[in-house]
């Protein structure tokens, strides 16, 4: 397997630090909760709540989605043992990247079931041409083409998460 870089970590750091401050300039005096799904925004989290400097909470969710071999139905399994408490709150909720949108739209559902006063969406990466669930992130880092990509928190079989840049995995 080959990784080629396809967005630098300067480019990831630079975009970064422009999302935080229009977060900063979008939640100024209100309860902001960053909710990230586990695992794959764990990087782009660290990084991204070290830019913002309005108080803010962070809380974290899993979710695995399981695709059934014969039909296009997903199913999202949602783990909720270290479900933050989200009532009254305005959660962004973050992921690393939006492919066909059904995770952060059900889990914009979900947070917003459990009592949030209003949720957000923020993703590192946006996918393009696959998307079936039309959900638009309030903020977005990067949009790239329909390639498979890794690093910077993504994986594959848990590998290369610790990648300091995004790259594309070919065999
Ligand atoms: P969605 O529900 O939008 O189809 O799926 C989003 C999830 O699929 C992401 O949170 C991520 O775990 C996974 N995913 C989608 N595309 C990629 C990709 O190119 N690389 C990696 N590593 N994961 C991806
Ligand atoms: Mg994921």
């Amino acid at each position: 397997m080959t990784v080629t870089p396809l967005i630098t970590e300067e480019q990831i750091q630079d975009r970064l630090s422009q999302l935080g401050r229009r977060i900063e300039e979008d939640y100024t005096g209100r309860p902001l909760m960053i909710v990230a799904v586990l695992t794959g925004s764990l990087v782009a989290l660290a990084d991204l709540i070290r830019r913002i400097q309005i108080p803010h909470r962070v809380g974290l969710v899993q979710a695995s989605s399981y695709r059934g071999a014969t039909t296009r139905n997903t199913t999202l399994v949602l783990n909720e043992s270290f479900a933050p408490d989200v009532v009254g709150r305005d959660v962004l909720l973050l992921d690393d990247i939006l492919d066909t949108g059904q995770t952060l739209a059900a889990l914009a559902e979900h947070l917003r079931d459990r009592g949030a006063s209003r949720v957000r969406t923020a993703v590192l990466l946006r996918k393009i041409g696959r998307q079936v669930v039309p959900i638009e992130p309030d903020y977005i880092g990067f949009t790239i083409p329909d390639v498979f990509v890794v690093g910077y928190g993504l994986d594959y079989n848990d590998d290369y998460r610790h990648l300091p840049y995004v790259g594309v995995l070919a065999e």
